[in-house]
């Protein structure tokens, strides 16, 4: 288990890259650190792998206080962006690294490489230097390096970021499913939302040095707990439309919807993802529409998406395949029941 406890890292000139964060990540937990660039994702990371000494607060790992310990005795092993292979050894030695810097024996530690990279499918590769290898390869060594140690955590960086899209989503598959064979409470830093929706067990959303939202990944994508999280989650970005809430009814633009009870009358921003609402070229007999006019169809494979131009505002819709409306066509979006999320200023 990792906990934070009121975690802070201040660089000189007084940039907050992380600001009293606390979390607790249970044992064996895929968990992901979602966020924009300079969010402050990698000095997280680099502060619990020891590299980066916090201003304030604590690091737990295992129960233990490692707050000041050097990143040899935390027993985790970090997997970055780039890497960080050494250009000079070759894959075995490579992977046998840190046991060589554990002092483990000479023999032992090229039968656990061997074993290691068997087990990462690179047991053809073992004598090739990195620059002989291709990113997908690469990437396969720099995992193993943090395998052959057994250490208690993985600490990754972006590790798929330098990947082309083909071999990134094979990559996922594989990083998921050696995570699930190893049971290492792994920490995944990502600035791409479907990386953590697929991989995690648990997402926290961060902005600026703090978390905006911990859940698990049905949570954060059902119900993003403010806009921005809303606007970050999803593969076709959450409509977000200004909308004025009077006596049970919410108009925006030309569409009155009904609200639940209790809202209270005032400006709200209406959300609604693009996979929550059903389009009909027929007027729909029930109340609670948007009606337009198609404006743009756009090819995703296996669905289109469909942007809807009411009075007043751009409505996206994704459709099945087949059901694509042409542009120029009137139709009508009807948000799927309970769907819509409201959200007054963040
Ligand atoms: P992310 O990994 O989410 O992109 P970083 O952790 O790299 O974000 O950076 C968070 C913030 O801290 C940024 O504003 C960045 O400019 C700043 N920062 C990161 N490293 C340093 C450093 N060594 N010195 C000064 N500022 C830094
Ligand atoms: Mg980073």
């Amino acid at each position: 288990m990792i906990a934070l406890r009121g975690l802070t890292k201040e660089f000189p000139g007084g940039v907050r890259a992380i600001d009293a964060l606390d979390l607790e990540i249970g044992d064996g937990e895929f968990f992901a650190l979602l966020g924009p660039s300079g969010c402050g994702k990698t000095t997280l990371l680099r502060t619990i792998a020891g590299l980066e000494t916090p201003t304030s607060g604590r690091i737990e790992i295992g129960g233990v206080d490692v707050t000041g310990s050097p990143p040899g005795r935390r027993d985790v092993a970090m997997v970055f962006q780039d890497y960080a292979l050494f250009p000079h050894m070759d894959v075995t030695a490579n992977i046998a690294y840190p046991l060589r810097i554990k002092k483990v024996p000479r023999a032992e530690r090229v039968a656990k490489a061997a074993e290691t990279a068997s087990r990462l499918s690179l047991s053809e590769l073992l004598d090739r230097r990195p620059a002989q290898l291709s990113g997908g390869q690469q990437q396969r060594v720099a995992l193993a390096r943090a395998v052959a140690c057994r250490p208690k955590a993985f600490l990754f960086d972006e590790p798929l970021s330098n990947l082309d899209a083909r071999l990134r989503l094979e990559a996922r598959t594989f990083l998921k499913r050696l995570q699930r064979e190893l049971g290492v409470t792994t920490v995944f830093v990502t600035h791409d939302q479907s990386e953590a929706l697929a991989l995690a067990d648990r997402i926290a959303v961060m902005s600026a040095g703090r978390i905006s939202q911990l859940g698990t990944p049905s949570e954060v994508f059902r119900r993003p707990a403010t806009t921005f999280v809303a606007s970050f989650i999803g593969s076709t970005p959450m409509n977000l439309l200004p909308g004025v809430a009077e006596d049970g009814v919410l108009r925006v633009g030309e569409a009155e919807l009904p609200l639940p009870d209790g809202v209270p009358d005032g400006e709200i921003l209406y959300g609604l993802r693009p996979e929550y609402a059903e389009l009909t070229t027929r007027e729909p007999g029930e109340k609670g529409a948007f009606r337009g006019k198609v404006a743009v169809v756009e090819n995703l494979g296996t669905a289109h998406l469909v942007t809807l131009e009411c009075t007043g505002h751009l409505l996206q819709v994704v459709v099945p395949e087949g059901a694509e409306p042409p542009p120029g066509a009137a139709a009508w979006a009807v948000p799927r029941p309970g769907r819509a999320l409201l959200y007054r200023d963040d």
